[in-house]
C-alpha cells in the first residue's frame, strides 16, 4: 500500500488501523480498547494494554540480537567511543535501575536528568522507563536557574547529573551548576546521583545527599530489575519545550501510543529495519533525542549513533567520517546543523564513503531552499524535511520514503504523517483555506498516538494552550502554512512571525529565503518593526558566509535590491544588518522576538533559553551605530 491509501485509512478507520500497528510492539497485556475520545481534546490510545518502553528498546531484542551494536556513543570532546551490544545494554540498564532502586525510587517518581551525550544518560533513560519513573531530561547546556525552574515544576525524587559537559574542547563542570539549582528551587530532591567523568577534578559532593555513581554501581553489576508494566497511558516522561514563544511547557508523554508510533516511524519514515544505523545529531534533552537517538532505533532493533562534539571538531568532517565508519543509513540532523557546515569548506562533504547513507531528514525549522540544495547537492543524497514539535513526539509533516518515495519539494515537508488530521484553517473565520492560500496550520482531535496526553499536573493549562485558539475544539501550535495544488504543505513561519506592510501580510521565512539566495549570506533572521506609515516593515539580520570579504554595506545593499527583485517592492526591509551571530535557543532556533523587542525597545519576555546572550548584546551594539 501506498502512501496516500494508507493515509486515507490511518483518519478514516483510526481503529482499525491503530489495533494493527500495535502489534508492533510487545504488551505484556492487550489493550482492551483501541481509542477513548470521551473526554476530547483528550484521548487514549491502546487503552488497558500494559507495555514498558524499556522492554521494548532493550529485552525484546535479547533473543534476536544480543551481539548487534545497540548504541555508539561517539564523544569528541573527551575522544572516548563506547560500542554497547543490546546484552550490555541490558546488563548497564539494569544497573543503573538497580542503583536507582536502592536510591527509592518507585514507579510514578521523577527524575530529572541533567547530562550531555553521553551513553549513561541513555542508562539512566532507560532505567527510569523499566521501573516505570518519570524522567524529565534537561538539555545539558541550561544555566542553573532554567534547571531549577524544571525541577520544581516536575518535583522530582531524584537529580542525575555527570560531573561535567564539553563543549569545543572547554570543560564545562554541571555539577557547580546543580548545586546552585538546587539552592534555588522550592523541594529539591534528597538526592543527586553523579555520574563522574573525571574532567573536574574540583567537584565537591555534599554529604548525605551525593551519591557516586560508579561507587554503587558495583555491587550491582549483575542486577536484574523486573520489569514494571505500565498502563499504555501512564506517564513515561515529561520534556519541557523550546522555550522559543514564551515560558516553556511541560509537555507528557504516554507509554504505549509513542512506543507504537515510534515502532512505526522506524520504518515507514525513516527506512530504518532491524540491524541497520541511525545517526542523529541531537542533543538527548529535545524531543528528536529522545524519540531518534533513544527510544526509536531501539524499538527498531536499529543501532544508534550519539555523537558528543561540534559539527566542525576535530574538523567539519567528523559526522560524515562517523556515516562512513558505521554503515549509517539514516542521519537526522537540523537545518541549524547544517548551516554551521556551509560556512566551511564543502570539500570536507566528499571525502569519506557514503555509499551505505540513504537519507539526511532535517528538522526543527524552516528548511530553505538554498541550505537543502547544498547539503543535498553536495553529499548526492536525498534532503528531507520534517516538521514536528516537542509535543507531537514525532513528525507531524513528512515524507514517508520507507513507505512510498513521493518526490522532494524544496521548501516543503510533504504530507501529514499517519493518523493527523492535520488542516489549514483561516484564523479569523476558522474555514479550511483553499489551496494556496495562507492559514493556520491545525490538527484535529484525536491526536494520534505518540503525541503529548497534556501538560504535567495541568490539564488546564493543555487545553487552553493547544486547543483554545479558535471556536471549535483543534489542536494548534500556531504555525502558519499553506497547501498547494499537489498536496504539499510548507511551513511559513509562526503566525506571530507575521509582517504587516501596508495591509500585506508577509511571511519573516518569504524574506529570509530571498535573503539566503545571496551567495554570501550564512544565516538570515527577519522580524517586523514598527513603521509609521506602513504600520510594519521588515528588519533584516543576517551572518557572512566564512572567509566573505565583501563590504558589509556593499551585502546589505545587494540584500535589499535581492528581496524587492524577488518578492516586491512591499517587502523591501527597512534597514540591514550583518552581524557576527543571530540569537539563538540552545536548541538552535532563531529567537526572533529577541530582535523585535531589541529593535523597538518592548520587552522580550523570558530570554532563559538564549544559547549565547552576548550575540544580542553584539547585536543591541551595531543598531546603535545604525544600519
Ligand atoms: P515553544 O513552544 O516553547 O515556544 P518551540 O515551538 O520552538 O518552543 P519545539 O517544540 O522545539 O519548541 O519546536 C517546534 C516548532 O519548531 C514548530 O512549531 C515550528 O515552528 C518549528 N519547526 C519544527 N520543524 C520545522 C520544519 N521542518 N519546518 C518549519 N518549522 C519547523
Ligand atoms: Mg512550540
Amino acid at each position: 500500500m501506498g502512501y496516500d491509501e494508507t493515509y486515507r485509512r490511518s483518519i478514516d478507520e483510526p481503529e482499525a488501523f491503530w489495533r494493527e500497528q500495535a502489534a508492533l510492539i510487545h504488551w505484556h497485556t492487550p489493550p482492551e480498547r483501541i481509542l477513548d475520545q470521551s473526554h476530547p481534546p483528550f484521548r487514549r490510545w491502546f487503552v488497558g494494554g500494559t507495555t514498558n518502553l524499556c522492554y521494548n528498546a532493550v529485552d525484546r531484542h535479547l533473543a534476536t540480537r544480543p551481539d548487534q551494536l545497540a548504541l555508539v556513543a561517539i564523544s569528541t570532546e573527551t575522544n572516548i567511543t563506547r560500542e554497547i551490544t543490546y546484552t550490555e545494554l541490558y546488563r548497564e540498564v539494569n544497573t543503573f535501575a538497580a542503583v536507582l532502586g536502592e536510591l527509592d525510587v518507585v514507579k510514578g517518581d521523577r527524575v530529572v536528568i541533567y547530562m550531555p551525550n553521553m551513553a549513561e544518560a541513555v542508562f539512566a533513560m532507560l532505567a527510569c522507563a523499566r521501573i516505570g519513573a518519570i524522567h524529565s531530561v534537561v538539555f545539558g547546556g541550561f544555566a542553573a536557574h532554567n534547571l531549577a525552574l524544571r525541577i520544581d515544576d516536575a518535583e522530582p525524587k531524584l537529580l542525575i547529573c555527570a560531573d561535567a559537559g564539553m563543549r569545543g574542547g572547554k570543560i564545562i563542570p554541571y555539577k557547580p551548576l546543580v548545586d546552585l539549582a538546587l539552592r534555588e528551587a522550592k523541594s529539591p530532591p534528597p538526592h543527586v546521583l553523579i555520574v563522574r567523568r573525571d574532567l573536574d577534578p574540583d567537584m565537591t559532593l555534599v554529604p548525605g545527599r551525593d551519591v557516586d555513581y560508579a561507587e554503587r554501581r558495583v555491587a550491582h553489576e549483575d542486577a536484574s530489575v523486573p520489569v514494571e508494566w505500565l498502563e499504555s497511558n501512564e506517564p513515561s516522561y515529561l520534556l519541557y519545550t523550546s522555550g522559543t514563544t514564551g515560558k516553556p511547557k511541560g509537555v507528557q508523554r504516554d507509554v504505549g501510543g509513542y512506543a507504537v508510533a515510534l515502532a512505526l516511524s522506524m520504518t515507514t519514515i525513516f527506512d530504518v529495519a532491524p540491524g541497520q544505523v541511525m545517526f542523529s545529531t541531537s542533543d538527548v534533552g529535545w524531543a528528536v533525542g529522545h524519540s531518534y537517538n533513544v527510544y526509536g532505533p531501539l524499538i527498531g532493533g536499529a543501532t544508534s549513533l550519539l555523537y558528543e562534539g561540534l559539527p566542525t571538531g576535530p574538523d567539519p568532517g567528523i559526522w560524515w567520517r562517523l556515516c562512513e565508519r558505521y554503515g549509517v543509513r539514516t542521519m537526522f540532523s537540523s537545518p541549524t546543523g547544517i548551516r554551521v557546515l556551509k560556512k566551511q569548506d564543502p570539500s570536507w562533504l566528499k571525502k569519506y564513503d557514503l555509499s551505505a547513507l540513504r537519507w539526511l531528514f532535517l528538522a526543527g525549522e524552516p528548511l530553505d531552499e538554498p541550505t537543502a540544495t547544498w547539503i543535498s547537492s553536495g553529499i548526492g543524497k536525498s534532503v528531507i524535511d520534517n516538521y514536528w514539535q516537542t509535543e507531537t513526539g514525532w513528525p507531524a509533516i513528512t515524507l514517508l520514503p520507507g513507505l512510498e518515495l513521493k518526490p522532494v519539494k524544496f521548501g516543503s515537508p510533504g504530507f501529514p504523517n499517519l493518523g493527523y488530521r492535520m488542516r489549514i484553517i483561516d484564523e479569523q473565520s476558522g474555514a479550511d483555506v483553499a489551496p494556496n492560500e495562507k492559514g493556520v496550520l491545525v490538527i484535529e482531535p484525536p491526536l494520534p498516538p505518540g503525541c503529548l496526553t497534556t501538560i504535567w499536573r495541568d490539564d488546564e493549562r493543555y487545553v487552553r494552550s493547544y486547543f483554545g485558539h479558535f471556536r471549535e475544539l483543534l489542536y494548534s501550535s500556531l504555525d502558519w502554512a499553506v497547501r498547494d495544488t499537489d498536496g504539499y504543505t510548507f511551513i511559513l513561519g509562526r503566525t506571530d512571525d507575521v509582517i504587516n506592510v501596508a495591509g500585506h501580510r508577509l511571511g519573516t521565512r518569504e524574506i529570509e529565503e530571498s535573503v539566503a539566495t545571496l551567495g554570501a549570506v550564512a544565516e538570515v533572521a527577519v522580524v517586523g518593526i514598527h513603521d509609521e506609515l506602513k504600520g510594519q516593515v521588515p528588519a533584516v539580520f543576517a551572518t557572512l558566509k566564512q572567509g566573505v570579504t565583501d563590504d558589509p554595506r556593499d551585502v546589505a545593499l545587494a540584500m535589499q535590491r535581492r528581496v524587492v527583485e524577488l518578492l516586491g517592492g512591499v517587502a523591501r526591509p527597512g534597514c540591514v544588518y550583518v552581524v557576527n551571530a543571530l540569537p539563538k535557543t540552545r536548541s538552535g532556533k532563531l529567537l526572533r522576538r529577541s530582535l523585535q523587542a531589541l529593535m523597538q525597545n518592548t520587552d522580550p519576555g523570558d530570554l532563559s533559553t538564549l544559547d549565547d546572550p552576548n550575540a544580542l548584546e553584539e547585536i543591541r551594539a551595531v543598531i546603535a551605530r545604525g544600519p
